[in-house]
């Protein structure tokens, strides 16, 4: 923008083209030619009148500096002229110096003022007098006449440089230093799809949807140092709508001070879709729609960031196929192709959404799998692309099969990085090759080995489940004075069809783990009441008679454990005191307040609950204390030795005291011996279980037992 002094320097040059003129009315012809000879010099044009009529024809024609008026006139005086100079536009502002012979009629100089006459030159004139005041009006117009024109320059500057800021394609926001927008061009609105009137007297951090940018509005002053810094930066701003659009964007203080600042902006969406639509080219195997290695190696580094984050482990599964060559060398590319496409809508089908598959060009395919909870998760997505592999391909006659090896890489155990990922996968898939088609293989032997014992042992685990080949079997509780029997303890058996009877303590972990020991335990359940029931029904059960479930601690903190029981219960009509719950010191510390929760509600309903293993956890006499129980089992650990070890016997007497403090009763568990239970008969502990009484027994035993009130 100009200056006024840029402008007052061009008008100079101007000058010189640019006349003024006086008018001189007067009657007499002597008093215009001597006004004339007066005031006469170069650059001033003299116009002269006899009449009114005639003054006002030349003012018509010609712009006046000033009006030098006779008042007294034959026809139209003075007086009318200017009345009627008053009456126009274009005469009204003209200057009229009165020129009159009387001195003292001040009506007539009223009159004259009230006409328009700025001031009186009084006959005969005083040539001094006239010329200074002639001069100073001159002045004063040429002054008017350079602010006019400087006006004028400065408003076609204005529109001027408005029609360019209007004509640019750029967005343009003129912001002040509160961060507050002064000025949108059409541009601007068109970007934001709004009016001026929305976007004026908006602070500018509306404007932006992402926080990236937002240093430049909150400081205005700082702001626009920053912004200065920033050059062309990439942001979002929203339209009125809300709805984000990427722009590339400039911030400039305005004049180089800190009054405000202008942003000017293109809209890049174009653009960013082209750059998208690149990479998505850049890193998609254009014949499956899968990654390819690009887009591998980004899914491969995001995966193993979010494991190193501990969100999950990660793994990558390597897939190559079996009898590709063959179906390409026999049906021909287009068989072939169709064959890649449908494998990499099968491998799809076996993973979730956001892990990856990608092709890595011909028959080999990569599964990054994220997130996963353990290891054993990749064998078991392995072992379903396995199995997905080996169904049929159809094809236009017949069908073909076809089978994979998969190498499994687990991050951070086989590499650290995509690279080494890569080439561990790689290793191990050879592996799988080696071993024989149609499998799949973990880079480190350790994990090999574990895995599949461990998926080896899930797998016919829950065919046990499916098969019944999981049964139940009865150990009697005694008192330790009598013999009298006072329940049986429920112990869980599993008759592998290959290794025969499973003990409990392998596969029990086992069902924890993979969490199948939530409906094994409900089966537990289940059996259980349905033969307290039938020996219910048989009018077997002694008075007292309690039948001990353990309990594991995952089936204890599931949510729907105290409803399960009480369904298994229910479903059989078996009344909450034939029902005893072993619950381990450990599960117990785990979550007490769950503990004591659970417990409380149990005992509702008439259920006991007994301390199992006691003496191996923890616990303190204080949580003991606060815990509704009603027996404690005295770990076999310590009852094994007690008639020779006096450290073991000093602990079975110190359980027995505080059980009878607590006023608990106690069961020593794994009495093999007699000598044992005369120990422990002495302690005064109450009752007992072990071999020495009757081992574990199966069901029809168990009711021989409480029938004839012994093991048979
Ligand atoms: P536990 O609750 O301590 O069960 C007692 C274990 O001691 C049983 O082993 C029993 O067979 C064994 N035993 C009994 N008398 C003697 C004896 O005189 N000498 C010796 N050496 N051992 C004796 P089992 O049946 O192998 O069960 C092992 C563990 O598995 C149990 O320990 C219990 O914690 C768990 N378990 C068994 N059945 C179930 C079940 O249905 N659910 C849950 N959650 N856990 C179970
Ligand atoms: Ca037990
Ligand atoms: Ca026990």
């Amino acid at each position: 923008m100009q200056s006024l002094e840029q402008v007052e320097t061009t008008l100079t040059g101007e000058e010189a083209d640019f006349m003024q003129a006086i008018l001189l009315v007067d009657d007499n012809e002597a008093n215009l030619l001597a006004l004339s000879a007066l005031l006469e010099r170069p650059g001033l044009k003299l116009l002269t009148a006899k009449s009114g009529p005639e003054a006002l024809n030349l003012l018509l024609k010609h712009a006046a500096a000033l009006v030098l008026l006779d008042v007294q006139m034959p026809g139209m005086d003075g007086f009318e002229v200017a009345r009627l100079m008053q009456g126009r536009a274009d005469t009204r502002a003209i200057p009229i110096i009165f020129m009159t012979a009387f001195y003292r009629d001040e009506a007539a100089l009223l009159r004259g003022y009230r006409n328009g006459a700025i001031d009186y030159l009084y006959k005969p004139i005083n040539p001094v007098v006239l010329k200074s005041k002639v001069s100073l009006f001159l002045e004063l117009d040429s002054q008017q006449h350079r602010l006019e024109r400087a006006y004028a320059q400065i408003a076609e500057q204005k529109r001027y440089y408005q029609s360019i800021l209007h004509a640019v394609g750029d967005g343009v926001l003129g912001v002040d230093a509160r961060g507050i927008v002064r000025f949108c061009n059409p541009a601007a609105q068109c970007l934001f799809q709004a009016e001026a009137r929305d976007l004026q007297g908006r602070p500018v951090d509306e404007l932006f949807s992402g926080e990236a940018i937002q240093t430049l509005s909150t400081d205005g002053a700082q702001a626009l140092v920053d912004a200065e810094a920033l050059g062309l930066v990439e942001a979002e701003l929203l339209r009125v709508g809300g709805e984000p659009f990427p722009v590339s964007l400039r911030c400039t203080p305005i004049g180089g001070s800190l009054d405000g600042y202008v942003l000017a902006f293109q809209d890049i969406s174009e653009r960013k879709c082209f750059e998208e639509q690149l990479v998505a080219q850049a890193t998609t195997d254009p014949l499956t729609g899968l990654a390819n290695r690009n887009g591998l190696k980004l899914a491969v580094d995001m995966a193993l960031g979010r494991a190193q984050r501990g969100i999950g482990c990660a793994a990558l599964l390597l897939i190559d196929l079996d009898h590709f060559k063959a179906v390409n060398d026999t049906y021909g590319h287009d068989v072939g192709d169709a064959f890649l496409k449908e494998v990499a809508q099968r491998l799809k089908s076996c993973v979730r959404v956001s892990d990856t598959v990608a092709r890595l060009g011909g028959d080999e395919f990569t599964v990054v799998l994220d997130e996963l909870a353990e290891s054993n998760d990749a064998a078991m997505i392995a072992e379903k692309i396995l199995e997905v592999l080996s169904r049929p391909f159809p094809l236009e006659h017949g069908s073909i099969a076809t089978g994979g090896s998969i190498g499994i890489a687990v991050y951070p155990e086989c590499g650290l990085d995509a690279g080494e990922m890569m080439r561990s996968a790689d290793i191990a898939m050879y592996r799988a090759k080696a071993d024989g088609r149609n499998g799949y293989h973990f880079f480190t032997e350790e994990m090999n080995a574990k895995v599949k014992v461990r998926m080896l042992l899930e797998q016919s685990l829950r065919q046990a489940v499916d098969n019944q080949d999981l049964f139940l079997v009865f150990q009697p509780i005694v008192t330790l004075d009598s013999q009298a029997l006072v329940g049986f303890e429920v112990l869980l058996r599993w008759e592998h069809p290959k290794a025969g009877v499973v003990g409990p303590e392998t596969f029990i972990p086992l069902l924890e783990e993979c969490g199948l020991i939530l409906p094994v335990g409900r089966w537990v359940m289940g059996q259980a009441c349905a033969y307290l029931n039938a020996w219910l029904d048989e009018g077997l059960l002694p008075d007292g008679f309690r039948l001990s479930l353990n309990v594991s601690q995952r089936q204890f903190a599931g949510v729907h454990f105290v409803e399960q029981l009480q369904e298994a219960m229910s479903s059989c009509s078996i009344p909450g005191s034939l029902i005893e719950l072993e619950l381990t010191e450990s599960l117990l510390m785990k979550d007490l307040e769950l503990a004591k929760e659970r417990i409380a509600s149990l005992r509702t309903q008439g259920i006991s609950v007994s301390i199992d293993d006691f003496g191996t956890g923890y616990s303190s006499l204080n949580d003991l204390k606060h815990l509704a129980i009603d027996r404690l089992k005295i770990d076999q650990g310590f009852v094994q030795q007690i008639a020779e070890n006096s450290r073991d016997l000093a602990i079975c007497r110190t359980i027995v005291t505080l059980a009878q403090s607590l006023g608990l009763t106690v069961v020593a568990e794994g009495v093999e011996a007699e000598a044992q239970a005369e120990r422990l008969r002495e302690l005064g502990c109450d009752c007992a279980q072990g071999f020495h009484y009757a081992r574990p027994l199966a069901a029809d035993e168990a009711e021989a037992y409480l029938r004839g009130g012994r093991a048979p």
